[in-house]
């Protein structure tokens, strides 16, 4: 165990120099105080959990004090927003405080959200408020603790700061932990200002700290992207097996990690429906639920249009085509795993189509729905799960196909079969109403149940002893809230 004072740093990205980024210092939370840390984050950097609680931590990650190694950068990037490229943006409040090690040799970007102005705000503040640093925490961890690559988070500091948004607000800063926070949006914007050593520059960079492996390939470069391609298919099929909505896929937020990435309006299912768009101002539903699949390959065809003068077309074309057809792959393997099935079958893909039907035609809750299938054998468990849908006859047929599918697909017990589909089918989801009960606690200054969800969505697949409200339906006011961009 590490205290504060001892991590060790490695600043790699800051040695690249000042065409990727500039040296601006955090700019100080009033009155920094601790509204949750997460001990598994923490533990990623060998720290002790009880640090967190010190009045030091507070004053680090408020933006008071920084560790004399630590090199604060704001990163330059652009990116395709809602389809339409900005040639400009870059980290407008948000700052790499510097690369630290852990004593297992992994490397972790500390980036301070919510750290004040830089040259890259535009017409920001460079604050983040308290609502959507708590949602961005809870988010990263949960999607985590869900099996979904996802960038994650140290802790949220709240403070006394105003910050305006609809209305007064406060300020927060939230530190999130990667690998790296290089976006496809760094590789358009060397492409577009046409600095071809720089775009080398950071291209190196990529290959040798995050895909050492596809050096040993005869094209290094093809070996990387065809690389990000199959992480995007991987990270995008368990986005939609599991419900989760990004909302704002624009290249800018898209990591080259396959990670997910920038937190805004997300939200998770609760009703299934394959039409949902979180964003309120996404007017055309470009980030809806269903269409994130095609968007990952549109988003990973503009990365392939910046690494043009680095791969050929051709090339880059055939790396593409794996997208799909991986992303499927991944997709209907989770989507059979949830339905408790060990074996594969032509017809499993219209199984999964059809109960999605009839869970979209019913407004039937996904996350639960899963769970209850797994409670009981399969035949017992249709019988009562019948209930919540309309079209009985539909529902009918479709639990006749899926018990029979059940009972050829293999050898093992019924405590088996729930163990293996309790493991893969969460009880609880960050639904946006629990985020949102959270969120107006801690407002008003009491963090308890920002914290204890942290905690419950931590082990999402465990029973909790005394949390059954969080695996409960949204009541009506929790239906479908909107959720604004403004963060
Ligand atoms: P986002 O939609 O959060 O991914 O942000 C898009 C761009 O706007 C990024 O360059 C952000 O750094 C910048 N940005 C968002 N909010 C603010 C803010 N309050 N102040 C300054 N820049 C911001
Ligand atoms: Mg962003």
């Amino acid at each position: 165990m590490k205290a504060l004072d001892e991590l060790t740093f490695d600043n790699r990205f800051a040695r690249l120099g000042d065409a990727f980024s500039t040296h601006v210092l955090p700019e100080p939370l009033d009155a920094p105080r601790l509204v949750v840390a997460s001990d598994a984050a923490m533990a990623l950097l060998d720290l002790d959990p009880a640090v967190a609680e010190t009045p030091v931590f507070a004053e680090l990650f408020g933006g008071h004090k920084l560790w004399a190694e630590a090199e604060p950068r704001a990163m330059v990037y652009s990116g395709h927003q809602f389809g339409g490229y900005t040639p400009q943006l870059g980290d407008g409040r948000g700052l790499l405080l510097g690369e630290v090690y852990n004593q297992a040799g992994e490397h972790w970007d500390l980036h301070l959200k919510g750290a004040g102005m830089t040259p890259y705000s535009r017409m920001g503040d460079g604050r983040a408020v308290l609502r959507s640093s708590i949602r961005e925490f809870l988010a990263s961890e949960a999607l985590h603790a869900l099996g979904i690559p996802s960038s994650r988070a140290l802790c949220v500091i709240g403070s006394d700061t105003p910050v305006w948004r609809e209305k007064q607000e406060r300020g927060a800063m939230v530190l999130r932990l990667a690998h790296s926070h290089i976006r496809f949006g760094h590789f358009e914007y060397f492409y577009y200002t046409k600095k071809p050593e720089q775009q080398a520059q950071l291209a190196e960079h990529v290959l040798n700290l995050h895909y050492p492996e596809c050096r040993e390939q005869p094209e290094p470069y093809l070996a990387m992207f065809r690389e990000i391609v199959e992480r995007n298919a991987e990270m995008i099929a368990k986005w939609q097996a599991y419900g989760f909505c990004h909302g704002v896929m624009n290249t800018d937020n898209m990591s080259i990690l396959g990670i997910t990435f920038d937190f805004g309006p997300f939200a998770f299912l609760d009703d299934f429906d394959a039409h949902f768009i979180c964003n309120h101002s996404d007017h055309e539903g470009r980030y809806s639920f269903s269409n994130q699949v095609p968007i990952g390959q549109w988003n990973l065809s503009a990365l392939a249009q910046a690494l043009t003068p680095f791969i050929s077309v051709d090339a880059l074309k055939e790396a593409l085509g794996l997208y799909l057809p991986l992303y499927q792959a991944h997709y209907l393997d989770l989507m059979r795993r949830r339905l408790g099935l060990t074996t594969a079958e032509d017809d499993d893909q219209a199984l999964v189509e059809r109960l999605l039907k009839l869970m979209q035609n019913s407004g039937v809750d996904y996350t639960l729905f899963f769970r209850r299938l797994g409670d009981e054998p399969a035949a017992l468990a249709v019988t009562r799960l019948r209930d919540d849908f309309v079209d009985l006859a539909g529902f009918d047929a479709w639990a006749e196909r899926y018990t029979a599918r059940v009972a050829r697909d293999g050898e093992y017990t019924e405590e088996q079969r729930r163990a293996r589909m309790h493991a893969v089918n969460p009880l609880y989801i960050l639904r946006n109403y629990l985020a949102q009960n959270a969120i107006t606690a801690a407002e008003s200054g009491d963090y308890s149940e920002v914290r204890r969800l942290h905690e419950v969505l931590s082990k999402p697949f465990e029973e909790q002893a005394g949390m059954e409200q969080y695996a409960q339906r949204p009541p009506d006011w929790g239906k479908h809230l909107e959720i604004s961009c403004s963060s």
